[in-house]
């Protein structure tokens, strides 16, 4: 018989009703609030001062190979479970443009899911619809006071904010609106970008509560007018408005993996232009309802883990206690120089080569002070003298790890790395702390990232990132912290520089602000803010039974 794939696994596990899941999380009746038999909303003004150990799970830079974050983030939290601590798992939610198209879903895999995979992957609670609508509204708003008279005096060519919609779709990033004649608005050129990258989602994300999510919409930049001074959210006068359409939106979600170990899925910002990981809300709910939370930021560790720590930890005054780091032999013999039809053969003097990626994230994690603890996601195929290689050399350079099984196994592939993580928050001091303090100015917080987390020799600003750097000094912006937007496949601006590269240079082209969200966004290269699809996305494989079971989503 042909192994199960990930919506039949997911199809076939028993879930328990929501409600069970509130009780053995103690949550009382004004905590929660059902979303039919599986999901429900939690109320964010929970009172527990109990305080979990937060744990963040990352990777070595992605590579086509796949690296499988998600899944050995819920692996954990199974294998916790199983020894008898109480976990939760924070992810984010998955938006549809991957869904459909090229990467697939992200609930995980194999025997460590997230459930109801369908929902999740699908509109779950309309939380990225919620904010698809609030940012349109915000952009309609917008073209409607300029049609009306403009009287805050927007410059039409100057408006920063985009509209989104929640798919990859290539034929929207560049758009002409307002054509047809006086009755249909002032053209202007506009582009759209998917939800996910959108300043509200990171707002929605970093917010602390409802009336913080309120100031944060009031403070976004949407424009600039024919004097260049910077048009706020609060000059429209609209912030009431797009909070009462978040207002839902802002409160956390909660669901079960297979196992039945509760997870709370909430916010899905880019890792590139924005900080790629779940809301604060959400990690801190969790944080208040057990002793150990299971974590992921996005991408490898010198985007998402970065931005976890420097952003994320600062706003929300969290104090993580260890790193996990994903790894798989096949991603470090692609960061070797392996192609991605040869991983298949042994080749150890390939991981041997890449496990310099590995080593370079490690020194990061230690660089902010936490333990780390490597878990290989074992792949069937993998290679037993290759998972011997990076384990010895694991033990070598002292670093915990562990060969993980919890895709294939489930929580019972995960015991050793839940052991080893439970006796690092037992035994072993962190002494968190930051890369570089607000005060410092634009140019040295960036060096600061790129010189101590992708391991560049220096940065370089264009003119046009410096004229920037001047005004954003002058409009007072310059003492927030640096979101870096670059390429996930290389620690440098490059994608083809796999591995670790040396005496590289940081470009950064562009800034942009996000003063909602709380940070000025750094360009380094070309970023997607609207993926497109593949020649065969993977919506070509998703379809419907007879007896409405949907099939082919992963
Ligand atoms: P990430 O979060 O790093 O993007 P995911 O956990 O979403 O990665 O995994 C990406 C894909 O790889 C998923 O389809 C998952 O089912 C698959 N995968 C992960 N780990 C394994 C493994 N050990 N063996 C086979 N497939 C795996
Ligand atoms: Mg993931």
């Amino acid at each position: 018989m042909e192994p199960k794939n990930d919506i039949e696994i997911a199809q076939s596990a028993i879930l328990a009703n929501i409600s069970e899941l509130a009780s053995n999380l103690h949550l009382n009746e004004n905590d929660w609030e059902p979303y039919g038999k599986y999901i429900a909303k939690l109320n964010t003004e929970s009172s527990s001062n109990k305080q979990g150990n937060l744990i963040l799970v990352t990777a070595i830079n992605p590579t086509p190979a796949g690296e499988g974050k998600t899944t050995v983030t819920i692996g954990l939290g199974q294998a916790l479970n199983r020894i008898n601590k109480n976990a939760v798992v924070t992810l984010r939610e998955p938006s549809l443009g991957p869904t459909l198209g090229m990467k697939g879903g992200a609930t995980g895999g194999g025997y460590s899911q997230v459930l109801p995979m369908e929902d999740i992957n699908l509109h779950f609670t309309g939380d990225i619809h919620a904010i698809t609508t609030a940012n349109n509204a915000l952009a309609a708003l917008l073209d409607n006071h300029i049609h009306h008279g403009n009287e805050l005096n927007i410059d039409p060519r100057r408006v920063i904010i985009n509209r989104v919609v929640d798919l990859n779709d290539r034929s929207l990033r560049n758009v002409t609106i307002g054509l047809g004649g006086p009755f249909n608005g002032i053209p202007r050129e506009d582009k759209f970008d998917i939800t996910v990258a959108s300043e509200i989602m990171a707002i929605l994300c970093l917010a602390t509560s409802l009336e913080d999510l309120k100031d944060r919409l009031s403070k976004m930049v949407i424009a600039y007018n024919y004097q260049k001074e910077p048009i706020t959210v609060r000059d429209l006068n609209v912030e009431g408005a797009l909070t009462v359409l978040l207002k839902k939106a802002l409160h956390p979600n909660l669901v079960q993996t297979i196992e039945n170990t509760p997870a709370i899925v909430h916010g899905g910002p880019f890792a590139n232009i924005a900080h790629g990981c779940c809301s604060l809300i959400a990690t801190k709910t969790a944080l208040g309802l057990s002793d150990y939370v299971i974590t992921e930021a996005g991408f490898g560790a010198d985007l998402g883990a970065e931005k976890f720590f420097n952003l994320k930890c600062r706003i929300g005054e969290l104090k993580p206690r260890a790193v996990v780091i994903v790894a798989t032999t096949r991603a470090l013999k692609m960061h070797g120089g392996v192609g991605k039809t040869e991983l298949l053969e042994e080749d150890i003097t390939a991981v041997e080569k890449g496990i310099e990626n590995l080593e370079k994230h490690i020194q990061t994690i230690q660089t902010f002070g936490l333990p780390v603890i490597v878990a290989i996601n074992r792949f069937a195929t993998d290679s037993k003298a290759e998972l011997e290689y990076i384990i010895k050399w694991c033990e070598k350079k002292e670093v915990d790890v562990s060969l993980t099984e919890v895709w294939e196994h489930g929580g019972k592939g995960g015991i050793d790395l839940a052991e080893k993580v439970v006796n690092i928050c037992e035994e072993k001091e962190s002494d968190f702390s930051f890369l570089y303090s607000n005060d410092e100015t634009i140019e040295e917080k960036v060096a600061s990232i790129a010189k101590k987390v992708y391991g560049a020799k220096d940065v370089v600003f264009s003119k046009k990132a410096r004229n920037q750097i001047n005004l954003f000094q002058q409009y007072k912006w310059d003492k927030l912290p640096v979101c870096i937007a670059k390429t996930q496949y290389s620690l440098s601006d490059d994608p083809s520089l796999l591995g670790r590269p040396k005496d590289f240079s940081i470009t950064i082209n562009e800034l942009k602000p996000s003063i909602g969200a709380g940070f000025i966004v750094a360009l380094a290269g070309n970023i997607l803010t609207m993926p497109g699809l593949p020649k065969n996305p993977a919506a070509l494989n998703i379809d419907i039974d007879d007896n409405g079971n949907t099939k082919g989503l992963f």
